[in-house]
Order: C-alpha cells, then sequence, then structure tokens
C-alpha cells in the first residue's frame, strides 16, 4: 500500500493531510467476536431476532397465578380465599396447570401454569403459604409477560452500522447470541524516541526528562477504542530505532512515534524512514505541530504516523490525524470529531497561514456555549494542555479573534 507523498515544497492544509490518510487507510476485515470485545463498535451485519421475547409467558411479579374469575369479587371488605396447590419459582422447568378454584404461589419471571389468566401480587393478599386472602382483583391478563410481546422472531433488531453500546448488547445477549460481527478494535503501538527520555518512576538527570508522550498518546488511542500497546523509550539511535519498529510490527495494526521528525541532528524516525520511501515527511499548516510524517513499513505495509515530539504537538496531532484514522480501521463514523460553535470569552491572535490550535476550556451554560483559552503557546506546557478541555480551531486565514466572536471547537474526551 503507499500514500499519495506529502508536497516537499510547499505545507499540507490540515484536511489535505487527513483526507490523505483516510484514502490510504482501509478498515480492518470483521470476524465475529465476543460480545463485549465489540462494546462501542459498529456491528457489521444485520441482526434479526432469532426468537420471541419473551419465549414464554412468565409473571411480571411475585404473587399468585389465578383464574380471574375466581377473584372477580375480591376487594377489602370481602376478600376471595383460595388453597395454594403449588409454587413455581424463576428458572423452574416443570410445567403445572391449574385447576379452577385454586392458585399457585409464583416469583417473577417464572412461567405463568397452564389456564392461570392473572397474577394477583403478593401485596394484595396476606402472603398465605397453605391458603391465600386476596383482597383486591386483577384484570384478565394483569402481570403476565406475554410471549413475543417485546420482539417477534424476524423482527430486525439492529441495522447493519449500529453502534453497539450497553443495551445493543444488552438485547443480543437476550436472544442468545453470544458473539457479534464487528471490525476489531486496531493495536496501535505507541514509541517515544528520545535519548534524553527517562521512564516515569525512575530517577532523573539533570539533562533528562520523564517521558510523558508514550502514556499520553496510549492513553488517547485506548479512549479512542483501540488496543495500545505502548512500547518503551527508543534513543535516537537509527539501529535501535529501526530494530524496535521491526519488533513491533507484528502487532501493529497502527504505529504511532513521536519525536525525532523535526529538522534537527538526531531526528532518528526521519533518518531511519526517509531511506525506506514509504513514509513522506512534509510539513502541515497547522500550529502546533508542524512537522507531520505518514507512510507504511514492513512487510504487511502498516501504517505509521510519526508525531512531533513537543508534548502539546503531539498530542494535537494525534487528535487531528490518528483520531481519523483509527476511527476509519474500525469502520466508526464520523472519522473525524465534528466541530461546535462557541462564543470565545477573550481575543487573542493567531499565526498567519496556519490552521491554529488553541487549548481552551468548553463551558455550557444556560447562555449557551462559551470557550475560554487556557495558557500559553509553547508546544511543552503540559500543566496548561491538561487544563484544557477543547480545542479552538482557527482557520489559517484567520489571524485575530475578538472577545465575542463564534468560534469551532474541538470538544475533547466526548464521544462522537
Ligand atoms: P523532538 O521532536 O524529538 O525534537 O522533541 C521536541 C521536544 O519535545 C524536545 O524538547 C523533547 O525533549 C520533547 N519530547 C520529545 N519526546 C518527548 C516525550 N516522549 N515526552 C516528553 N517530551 C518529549
Ligand atoms: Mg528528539
Amino acid at each position: 500500500m503507499s500514500a499519495n507523498p506529502m508536497p516537499a515544497d510547499r505545507l499540507s492544509s490540515v484536511d489535505e493531510q487527513v483526507d490523505r490518510i483516510l484514502e490510504s487507510i482501509q478498515p480492518l476485515d470483521p470476524y465475529d467476536q465476543p460480545l463485549l470485545e465489540a462494546l462501542n463498535l459498529p456491528v457489521c451485519e444485520r441482526i434479526v431476532a432469532p426468537m420471541d421475547l419473551p419465549s414464554f409467558e412468565n409473571s411480571a411479579m411475585d404473587g399468585y397465578a389465578v383464574y380471574v374469575d375466581d377473584v372477580a369479587s375480591a376487594s377489602p371488605d370481602s376478600p376471595v380465599h383460595l388453597p395454594v396447590v403449588g409454587e413455581m419459582a424463576a428458572g423452574q422447568t416443570t410445567m403445572m396447570a391449574l385447576s379452577p378454584g385454586t392458585t399457585v404461589r409464583i416469583m417473577t419471571g417464572a412461567p405463568v401454569p397452564e389456564g392461570a389468566d392473572a397474577i394477583v401480587p403478593v401485596e394484595w393478599t396476606d402472603a398465605g403459604v397453605a391458603q391465600v386472602r386476596i383482597t383486591r382483583a386483577p384484570r384478565p391478563g394483569e402481570h403476565v409477560r406475554r410471549a413475543g410481546e417485546d420482539v417477534r422472531t424476524g423482527d430486525l433488531l439492529l441495522e447493519d452500522g449500529t453502534i453497539l453500546g450497553p443495551r445493543q448488547l444488552g438485547l443480543l445477549a437476550s436472544v442468545g447470541r453470544s458473539q457479534v460481527r464487528s471490525r476489531p478494535r486496531p493495536r496501535v503501538v505507541v514509541m517515544s524516541t528520545g535519548a534524553e527520555l527517562r521512564e516515569p518512576g525512575t530517577t532523573l538527570g539533570h539533562d533528562s526528562i520523564y517521558d510523558a508522550n508514550s502514556y499520553m498518546l496510549a492513553a488517547a488511542a485506548r479512549s479512542t477504542g483501540a488496543i495500545a500497546y505502548r512500547v518503551g523509550i527508543v534513543s535516537d539511535d537509527p539501529r535501535e530505532f529501526e530494530d524496535a519498529l521491526g519488533d513491533q510490527l507484528v502487532r501493529a495494526d497502527l504505529v504511532v512515534t513521536s519525536g525525532g521528525v523535526s529538522k534537527g541532528a538526531y531526528d532518528v524516525v526521519k533518518e531511519v524512514l526517509s531511506e525506506f520511501g514509504t513514509v513522506s515527511f512534509g510539513e502541515v499548516a497547522m500550529q502546533p505541530g508542524k512537522p507531520q510524517g505518514f507512510g507504511f513499513v514492513g512487510d504487511d505495509a502498516t501504517p505509521i504516523l510519526t508525531l512531533p515530539g513537543n508534548p502539546v504537538s503531539s498530542y494535537v496531532s494525534f487528535e487531528v490525524f490518528a483520531v481519523p484514522a483509527i476511527r476509519r480501521m474500525m469502520g466508526r463514523l464520523p472519522y473525524r470529531r465534528p466541530t461546535v460553535r462557541a462564543m470565545c470569552s477573550t481575543p487573542f491572535s493567531s499565526a498567519p497561514a496556519r490552521q491554529q490550535y488553541v487549548r481552551a476550556r468548553f463551558t455550557i451554560d444556560p447562555m449557551g456555549a462559551h470557550v475560554t483559552p487556557v495558557g500559553g503557546h509553547g508546544s511543552h506546557l503540559m500543566g496548561d494542555l491538561s487544563e484544557a478541555n477543547a480545542l479552538i480551531v482557527v482557520p489559517a486565514d484567520t489571524t485575530a479573534v475578538q472577545g465575542g466572536d463564534q468560534v469551532d471547537v474541538l470538544v475533547l474526551d466526548r464521544d462522537f
């Protein structure tokens, strides 16, 4: 597989780069998966009910199964007394028939004895065991769940493409399905590169920093619905990076790297992958996140996104490029997070000729949706990034936003 190369001579727009990625990444092949594995994935079949729900007539209450005619006159002033000739619990397999003039104690979900046409809830009785005193008459069919009243064999349960949430999975289990056809979660391998990186939990030298990106990006991949494999830190040695990448490809549907794609010396990702010729490195007219790479590596042509190392750039790049790629693999529409409109509360300026993603706090109150930029511009500002719950998207040709302007916002951490 090959991607249309990014132009080397001019910056791509964000949309061009996203389109390039979406065009060359294919949805993964669907297969039958255990129900829980398919949570939040689209179903890849049209599901028709193989059985009725309920599948047999059963009681909606704990109480007494009766012939309505036997208890029609029951009232607090003139209760009806019936002999209790048996008991039916949920899960009981032996079917009973009820003789007129008698009753059977019955629990919720138990099959209604043959002949009985209503259930008297225990609350309308003295809860008698050998004989019961009934003070209120049920209507015919009252508190009886009829077979097929919920779902009939042959009913359409789920249209192809429906997202399998908790209720849909519950429905499938109700009709006896243990598996459902859906695309698998993409396995996303996340690698951080940088000789200066150290694993959190270890001691830091004065010249080193903790590896934040592999945790942040692996978490973002998981939040998007992928299976994330966080690889330990890879240094800036080309051989080491190439070996580590080669080792990971067997378990990757997508590789995401951070760092090593700028113009400096020791930019290991760019150095190694440029040689393969299947990954193109270009610049995207965005801020943060200008240096971007995308292509395919290894025998299986595994897609790879190489994100810049600055944490904020890395995060924004993941949101803008990796999230649609992962969703496309799962067949989950829409691929791109939709923007919402909000009123910007404070003015700010924006770099010319770059689509800017401004960290912000988004709120909704009775007056509408509001957004306020948080923190500075620096791509290293993790404290500000964690305070933000949204990104204001400022188009490339906009250089200033006034307080009160309506802006487009990506609201993060939200299902879509
Ligand atoms: P690079 O893209 O490799 O040139 O890195 C740009 C900046 O981001 C440098 O200051 C790096 O130290 C920093 N950086 C790179 N990778 C990470 C990471 N995994 N976690 C935190 N900071 C990083
Ligand atoms: Mg680096």
